[in-house]
């Protein structure tokens, strides 16, 4: 399961600005997942309550915040929204779509004390 390295990844981040910007706890965390990034919210949800124990982040509340996926097909030569990474174009139907967006996971936003 990735999501468990995923979450042991965000955990440490949120250890590195804490350092970076002193503060000790975490309250709230909204992560933005891209629909491309191949993350299971569920998975992830649980994966956080379990690597956050006993760290500054334990009890904190994690938010995600869905991002749709962004391509730009080849053959149209315009921007295509996609669902999955290997969509194909909606327009035309071939397969030359090229992901320019929505396929990441970052933390946007952080509550903290
Ligand atoms: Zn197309």
């Amino acid at each position: 399961m990735h999501e468990m390295s995923l979450a042991e990844g965000i955990i440490q981040l949120l250890e590195g600005q804490a350092k970076a910007q002193d503060f000790q706890r975490v309250k709230q965390v909204w992560l933005s997942i891209g629909e491309l990034a191949g993350v299971e919210v569920e998975a992830l949800d649980f994966c956080l309550e379990v690597v956050s124990r006993d760290t500054l982040a334990d009890g904190a509340r994690f938010h995600f915040v869905r991002q749709p996926g962004e391509g730009w097909c080849l053959a149209c030569s315009q921007q295509v929204a996609i669902h999955a990474r290997f969509d194909a174009c909606p327009l035309c139907g071939k397969h030359q779509v090229q992901v320019t967006g929505g396929d990441e996971m970052r933390v946007s936003e952080l509550e903290v004390e």
